[in-house]
């Protein structure tokens, strides 16, 4: 007897060919396999008759063979020719090259036909059709419902409709054993059917409605677990002990009225937000999320007054090294007034410090920072992870399983990847959010020009005129971000990629003008270096890869080059293109390069992207395409991607969320 944890290969007619072919689709066992969803489905459920067959659109018919033959053609190909008839006629079909249908079709068995006829003969003919015989008046692949599975080369989904159907109707106590913890009264509550007739019919399904309804109870299932395992997770929090910040609001206020700006109303709103949360029991756990340019750095350095007031430190994490010092430099200057002591710590800079490491009220540095707390962070009261997807959880755990002191630090992750509500509820439930939704004023949105191959010579020297402020549009003259194609994976090629770049531009295209190369590879002190000309505009091009892609803040900058952009994903290419236009009344361009062979499907994108300031509308664009995982990085949290469950349910997840509250608190 078939058990669930058997491979498949246990299954008839699953031989090692087909059992490699599953695995390359996740599945192994055959609980997989019924667990394995349908991508789409087709429904020929309806049936017409022979007389009602069309030239227009597919239909299926039922009827009997009356007789069949191979006929070999005068280009030694190979028709089958079959007469198929009901009550209301007969039809002729005609198969190409499958002369072995003879074996299987048979003179007198009925047949369920599928497909449109032909309209070029005088006497109309059904092409190609697909076919199934009914053998004991059971058909699985046509005249229903039928599941159209996701694919690999080498299996098609009727074959794995076969198999399916093989352990459906075989084995059907496999079904009952399909673990399924959902309680009764939950199951009630929802109207939910029980696991094992909800695979039954997501595989095959009566009617549409049953159909709806199983996928719906799955897809239910689905958001449930991460519903559970995030509520537990927020649970699991609240029963820490925060550090005991008290109320600095005055010293924030003063912060604040002593900037060189005005702080934006939404600014002043997330840091109350923020600060107010730090007089709860337990540790904060909020995202922090603000469009591109919108001005979160500020936010991270009013929050963090009342936590180095009240005899805490303050972590700030950052991606990469060059951000890390960029924030570091900004920090030291924002917070320069108020008696803080700030250090960097990358590899290079540690050891350059003026007092031990744990006197420091703030210390900025990269993840590496992670695995130096014990020394640095002695009373470490908030932890501020910049620029992270779905961030840091791991890092964010560890940090709590490494501490110190009897309290939990509070923690504010900040990103600019736009979190559309059904997402916010779904992957980060057990987060309180804040959003940033105002510019500050007198930002100007980029203009962004999708280049045509032919054109490129033309954006050049529009660029070059830019630059020297020969152009009314820049009087003053303009800085250049040129960003080379992505190769993933390999950070030797991608090297060599943007340093070939860098001769072409140097030597051929702009023999003139100042152009700086910068790439992953380089020590600390040659990006700083790099990094510091061209804020003090001594480089006019800086040829880069995307590390400068999150959170660069070189104001001067006002252009932006993006070659090979259809390999960025489209939330990559806004963080991109918000690294020109950071200033107020500051015109700023972004100009995209598609590689040679790139698909009309990956050019239609970015024409998209160009004509959408909107950071949301972009997200939202990306995630339909790609899926919450790759957008979010939600898998590296521990969080499977959905199968059943769609985004869009708003509802479904609401209900789940509250079914999950519900249960863990029962
Ligand atoms: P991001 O949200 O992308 O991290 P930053 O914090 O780097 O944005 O801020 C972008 C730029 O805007 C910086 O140069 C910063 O000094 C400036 N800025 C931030 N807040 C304001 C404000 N309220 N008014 C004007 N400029 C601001
Ligand atoms: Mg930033």
């Amino acid at each position: 007897m078939l058990t669930l944890s058997d491979p498949v290969h246990r299954i008839p007619l699953v031989g090692p060919k087909y059992a490699q072919l599953l695995e390359s689709l996740g599945v192994q066992t055959v609980q997989d396999l019924l667990l394995f969803i349908p991508r789409r489905y087709n429904d020929t459920s309806e049936l017409t008759s022979i007389g009602s067959l069309s030239v227009d659109e597919k239909r299926t018919i039922q009827g009997t063979i009356g007789s069949i033959k191979n006929i070999r053609t005068r280009t030694r190909k190979y028709l089958t020719e079959a007469k198929v008839s009901d009550d209301t006629g007969i039809v002729d079909v005609i198969w190409f090259n499958q002369p072995f249908l003879t074996k299987t079709l048979r003179v007198g068995s009925t047949i369920l036909l599928n497909g449109k006829l032909n309209p070029n003969r005088n006497k109309p003919q059904l092409y190609s059709p697909e076919y199934e015989v009914l053998s004991g008046g059971k058909n699985t692949h046509l005249g229903r419902i039928v599941p159209l599975y996701p694919l690999t080369e080498g299996l098609t989904s009727k074959w794995i409709r076969s198999r399916i159907n093989f352990l459906l109707s075989e084995c059907p106590y496999l079904l009952d054993k399909i673990p399924d913890d959902i309680p009764q009264s939950v199951r009630e509550c929802y109207d939910l059917m029980p696991i094992g007739k909800a695979i039954r019919y997501i595989h095959f399904p009566e009617d549409k409605k049953s159909l709806r309804s199983a996928r719906r109870s799955v897809a239910f299932i689905e958001l449930l677990n991460i519903q559970l395992k995030l509520v537990k997770r927020k649970q699991s929090f609240q029963k820490l002990l925060a550090p005991k910040v008290k109320n600095y609001d005055a010293d924030i206020k003063k912060f604040l009225s002593n900037l060189d700006f005005k702080p934006t109303s939404a600014q002043k709103r997330v840091i109350d937000e923020i600060v107010s949360d730090f007089s709860r029991s337990f540790p904060s756990q909020r995202l922090l999320q603000g469009d591109v340019g919108s001005g979160k750095t500020l936010v991270a350095a009013a929050i963090s007054i009342p936590i180095i007031r009240s005899g805490y430190q303050v972590a700030l994490m950052a991606p990469t090294a060059i951000l890390a010092k960029q924030h570091y430099e900004t920090l030291s200057s924002l917070l320069n007034e108020s008696n803080i002591s700030i250090q960097l710590i990358t590899g290079e800079t540690a050891k350059s410090a003026n007092l031990p490491l744990e006197h420091y009220d703030m210390i900025v540095g990269t993840h590496a920072l992670l695995h130096r707390q014990k020394n640095v962070f002695q009373k470490l009261g908030l932890l501020i992870v910049d620029e992270q997807h779905r961030f840091g959880v791991k890092q964010r755990e560890k940090l709590v399983a490494q501490n110190l002191n009897e309290y939990t630090p509070h923690n504010v992750t900040m990103t600019a990847t736009p979190i559309p509500r059904s997402i916010a509820l779904t992957f980060f439930g057990d987060l309180d959010i804040s959003i940033l939704d105002e510019m500050p004023e007198g930002r100007i949105p980029t203009k962004t020009h999708l280049v045509p191959g032919n054109k490129s010579e033309d954006a050049y020297r529009w660029i070059e005129q830019m630059i020297s402020g020969e152009n009314d549009s820049a009087p003053e003259g303009s800085q250049v971000f040129w960003i080379c194609p992505l190769i993933e994976d390999s950070e030797k090629l991608q090297t060599k990629a943007v340093i070939s770049e860098y001769e072409r531009l140097e030597t051929e295209i702009f023999p003139n003008l100042r152009i700086d190369l910068l790439h992953g590879r380089l020590s600390d002190q040659e990006k700083d270096d790099k990094i510091k000309r061209m804020k003090n505009s001594d480089t006019d091009i800086l040829v880069s890869t995307s590390v400068i892609e999150v959170g660069m803040d070189i104001p001067g900058a006002n252009i932006i080059v993006i070659e090979g952009a259809e390999r960025f994903g489209l939330a990559q290419l806004h963080q991109l293109r918000g690294r020109v236009g950071r200033r107020a009344g500051q015109k700023s361009w972004c100009f995209l390069f598609a590689s040679e062979g790139a698909k009309p499907e990956a050019v239609k994108r970015l024409s998209y992207f160009a004509h959408q300031n909107d950071g949301l509308k972009v997200a939202q664009f990306d995630l339909d395409r790609r899926g919450p995982g790759e957008v979010y990085g939600i898998k590296q949290a521990g969080i499977p991607e959905l199968k059943v469950a769609r985004l869009d349910d708003l509802r479904l997840i609401k209900e789940t969320r509250e079914a999950a509250q519900e249960l863990i608190s029962a």
